[in-house]
């Protein structure tokens, strides 16, 4: 067939397979470029098939020789519909770790669930041993607790007062204002239960308890914190509560961690195009102009150069893992930078429908959610029939 995009909203609900192989080829071939990184053996990634999770699951395995375990929630294609984005990563991921003679294995399903956990674990003891990277990447909008089978929904809210500002309709550039009601308690709650932490710490205990957990064991999972313009939608909304449930997450998994060697991050990485930070009113126009202003800085970075710097100058650092006062890793650290905040602060007190095409870059911001989904990459051809069933090597 020949597979074109079809969006609603921040969602496209087609996938190119071999333009999505073709972006997981271009982030193997930069990693391959870079100086190795030192120190992993065996790599669990959960939400590994698109954003942060895939990009560090390529460094785990094209950076440091690592075999990896990729568990995420993606579905194949069926009747007419293509498959989703992730499956077409993953495929294109696992064929080039088998081709460079990594092991390397995936597990579909909702990494929530005990089903799900029981089956990687098992994966681990037959195929691995025991891992010594486990990194916590999920991004999802609901979450059915496994013990209770309570399903939570999360919402993107601002807590305690009415908040207004801009946000970008990115497929037509029109700037606009944007009016979000406060949450309501429950509203909060059940976000912290699907972004929070919990989910990460009963990974890390039933790995531990399966004695599946390599002695000094690495475990890091991802945060934003951004801006003051974003603020009331991120850091101090419901978001920015499961967030800081997930760091008081982390630092008890460190201490847990911590008797046998371990170590348990939160690292706080850069606003990047992605499905999750798509789906974030106001971010999508903060990325345009945070894009433009850190290009003409020269440091720019997507994912894989974030995830290579993570993993090469914090995680696995020779001279040891750098945090902030708060224990955090700061891979954003020249997304805050003074000078560029400054820029891009200007910038959103005049930005509107009009100025948008010259003074941000809302052309990338269009291009790459383009490309998250293997549309508008180099060297494809868009119109040639092509099959959207695609199988996955080493599925489980
Ligand atoms: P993403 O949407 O690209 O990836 C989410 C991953 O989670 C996918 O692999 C998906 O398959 C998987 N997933 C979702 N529900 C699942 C389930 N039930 N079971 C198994 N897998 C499931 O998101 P992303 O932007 O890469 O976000 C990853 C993490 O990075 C999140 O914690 C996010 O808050 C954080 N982060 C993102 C940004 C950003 O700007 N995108 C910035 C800083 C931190």
């Amino acid at each position: 067939m020949i597979i074109q995009p079809k969006t609603r909203g921040f969602i496209c609900t087609t996938a190119h397979p071999e333009g999505c192989a073709a972006q997981v080829q271009r982030q193997i071939e930069y990693v391959k470029a870079q100086q190795p990184v030192a120190g992993i053996k065996n790599a669990l990634v959960i939400g590994a098939s698109t954003g942060y999770g895939l990009a560090s699951r390529i460094v785990s395995a094209f950076g440091a020789g690592a075999n990896t375990i990729g568990v995420y929630f993606d579905r194949p294609s069926e009747g007419g519909r293509t498959a989703t984005a992730g499956w077409y990563n993953s495929a294109a991921f696992e064929q080039a770790a088998q081709d460079a003679g990594l092991k390397s294995f995936s597990i579909v399903g909702d990494a929530f669930s005990d089903e799900i956990k029981a089956k990687t674990l098992d994966l681990i003891r037959t195929e691995l041993g025991q891992v010594d990277l486990v990194v916590y990447s999920v991004a999802s909008p609901r979450r059915t607790h496994p013990k209770t089978g309570e399903t939570f929904t999360s919402v993107l809210k601002p807590i305690g007062e009415t908040f207004s500002n801009k946000t970008v309709n990115f497929h037509n550039g029109e700037v606009t204002s944007v009016t979000i009601e406060p949450a309501t308690e429950d509203e909060i709650s059940q976000t912290v239960a699907v972004m929070g932490g919990e989910d990460w710490q009963m990974w890390i205990d039933a790995l531990q308890e399966a004695g599946l957990l390599a002695p000094q064991a690495v475990t890091v999972a991802y945060n934003y914190i951004g801006p003051e313009v974003t603020h009331a939608v991120y850091r101090e909304g419901t978001i920015g509560r499961a967030k800081l449930d997930l760091e008081k997450t982390g630092k008890s998994l460190n201490n847990q961690l911590g008797a046998t060697g371990g170590r348990a991050y939160v690292s706080v990485n850069k606003a990047l195009v992605t499905q999750a930070s798509a789906a974030i009113p106001v971010v999508p126009l903060y990325i345009s102009l945070l894009y433009k202003v850190m290009k003409e800085k020269n440091i720019h970075e997507g994912c894989i150069e974030q995830m290579y710097r993570l993993f090469s100058e914090r995680l696995y650092a020779p001279q040891g893992t750098s945090t902030d006062e708060s224990g955090l890793i700061r891979i954003d650290d020249w997304e805050m930078r003074e000078d560029v905040q400054e820029e891009v602060s200007k910038l959103w007190s005049i930005v509107s429908t009009e100025n948008l095409a010259e003074i941000s870059d809302i052309a990338s911001y269009r291009r790459e959610f383009f490309q998250l989904f293997g549309f508008e990459s180099e060297g494809i051809d868009y119109e040639a029939d092509t099959n959207p069933e695609v199988s996955i090597p080493n599925l489980r």
